[in-house]
């Protein structure tokens, strides 16, 4: 038996259930350097945590079990692709936390998904990180913020920016931090296609688009200093200074998957957006809006063009995976 009841500091609710949620991310700066020895490529990237999230509902069960709602579950929104079963990052965070705890995975998990899956906006790390802060308090095993970042980090390369949330310079495979510091708010309009695209087909096509000389090769260690006009961009703007700098090698080979997305990119132009690009392996395309009011009423005309399936209008930098009620 797990000591699933005695709990963390004073968010169990009366049905003994922990709520967390955490946001989507956009990556505002993408290069990606050589494929490393261990399957993933090294690389430098800006993450804007946005204002779409997913929640994880923690209550006492025995054993795990786990339910999804929304956004790609098989009764949501979207194509159906969130596995309810230890293929989900939610079953493997809640399994690692236990671990470490040492102590026995018992709870009952539900999802409550807004972030679409295989979009490039890090809906199954949100999940994850939303888990590892649920079920600490469910569980009270008093892990600290770096012990969570830790496991962040084995379940896979955005989850500590999930954790983390704000903005933050990610190198390695994405999973070392540094946060970096955003005087203002940013608006954005995403727009979701149809079908999801997968992560790692997205990085072997970059791969064959480097071999075959259509896309400049970035030499080990060359993943440069690119960053820091965007970390100066984005730190107090304006949005045409950010519009100039954004940029994510991953874009060419989303676009040789699905070509369409170079409509989409232009709508976004064609409709108001100060830039726009494809966020993370995609194939969500992130629209820069002026302010506010701009993306509300770039939002209302993506929405009218028919070349997304759902069309968001979100901010940022928002807090990381945090307890709610
Ligand atoms: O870390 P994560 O599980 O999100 O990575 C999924 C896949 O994306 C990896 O198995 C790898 O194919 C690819 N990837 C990569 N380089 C990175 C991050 C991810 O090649 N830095």
């Amino acid at each position: 038996m797990s000591n699933a009841t005695s709990g963390g500091p004073g968010r169990i609710t009366g049905n003994g259930a922990v709520v967390a949620r955490a946001p989507a991310k956009v990556n505002v700066h993408l290069r990606v350097g050589p494929l490393r020895t261990d399957g993933f490529h090294e690389l430098q990237t800006v993450y804007l945590a946005v204002s779409l999230f997913d929640t994880v509902t923690a209550r006492p069960g025995e054993g795990l079990s786990l339910n999804v709602r929304g956004e790609g579950s098989a009764a949501g929104r979207g194509p159906a692709s969130v596995p309810s079963d230890r293929r989900n990052l939610v079953w493997q965070a809640a399994e690692l936390l236990a671990r470490h705890a040492g102590i026995s995975a018992d709870a009952h998990l539900e999802v409550d998904k807004s972030i679409p899956a295989a979009a490039g906006l890090a809906g199954g790390s949100a999940d994850a990180a939303a888990t590892l802060v649920a079920l600490d308090a469910l569980w009270g095993t008093r892990a600290t913020r770096g012990d969570l970042a830790g496991l962040a980090a084995q379940l896979g390369s955005d989850v500590p920016f999930s954790l983390l949330g704000g903005v933050a310079l990610g190198t390695g495979r994405g999973e070392r931090l540094s946060p970096v510091l955003a005087r203002r708010r940013w608006d954005w309009v995403l727009g979701i296609a149809g079908e999801g695209l997968s992560t790692p087909t997205v990085y072997a096509q970059l791969d064959s688009l480097r071999a075959e000389g259509r896309v400049e090769s970035v030499a080990a260690g060359h993943t440069g200093d690119a960053a820091e006009p965007v970390i100066a961009a984005l730190r107090s703007g304006p949005a045409s200074a950010l519009a100039a700098t954004l940029g994510n090698d991953l874009q060419a080979p989303a676009l040789r998957l699905r070509p369409e997305l170079r409509r989409a990119l232009k709508a976004a132009g064609e409709a108001g957006a100060r830039a726009a690009l494809v966020s993370g392996s995609g194939p969500t395309v992130a629209a820069l809006a002026e302010d506010e009011d701009a993306a509300v009423k770039l939002a209302a005309t993506l929405a009218g063009v028919g070349v997304f399936r759902t069309v968001r209008a979100v901010h940022g930098p928002v807090p990381g995976a945090r307890l709610v009620g």
